[in-house]
């Protein structure tokens, strides 16, 4: 990569089209583009995944981090999210880089630690219709009580 087009790009004086404050990073060569937010200010999951905001944290990897829930709805309710910053599981599943298959094995790895591993429930909340409140994408591990169908 050239040495103009290294780095993120507000270091070298934004972006024109990035409304936000976001630190980008362009990476892969022109045949390969994309574009990945790592850190949107104000975002609460991004700033757990820096450390800024404390968390019961549970177990983290080098592209998620697993954390208690603030209210849990069950005696076991982890949140695993990824450390780069997606909306929602729409953008995740589309950023690629098996990121997504990664938060699913976490959530495994999180049902087993916490016990649950036999009977749990794996959710990711979307959009307000859907009860989406953090608009960073999370996978609810839920576990240690009988879960009711269809959800509320
Ligand atoms: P959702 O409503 O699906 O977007 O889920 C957001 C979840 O984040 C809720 O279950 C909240 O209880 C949880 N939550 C909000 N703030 C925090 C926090 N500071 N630490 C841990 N969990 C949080
Ligand atoms: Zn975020």
């Amino acid at each position: 990569m050239p040495k103009e087009l290294a780095g993120p790009l507000h270091q070298r004086g934004g972006a024109p089209w990035v409304r936000s404050s976001a630190t980008i990073y362009v990476g892969g060569g022109l045949e390969r583009p994309h574009v990945k937010i790592f850190h949107v200010p104000d975002c609460l999951f991004c700033g757990i995944a820096a450390g800024d905001i404390p968390a019961t944290v549970v177990s983290s990897s080098a592209r998620t981090v697993a954390f208690r829930d603030i209210d849990p709805q069950a005696p076991v309710h982890v949140l695993v999210i990824t450390r780069e910053h997606h909306a929602n599981l729409a953008e995740l599943a589309a950023a690629g880089d098996g990121l997504l298959a990664e938060v699913i094995e976490q959530a495994q790895e999180v049902a087993a630690r916490e016990g649950v591993a036999e009977g749990h429930r794996v959710v990711f909340n979307t959009g307000p219709d859907g009860g989406q409140t953090v608009g960073h994408v999370h996978a609810h591990v839920l576990g240690g009580r009988p879960m009711h169908w269809p959800p509320g």
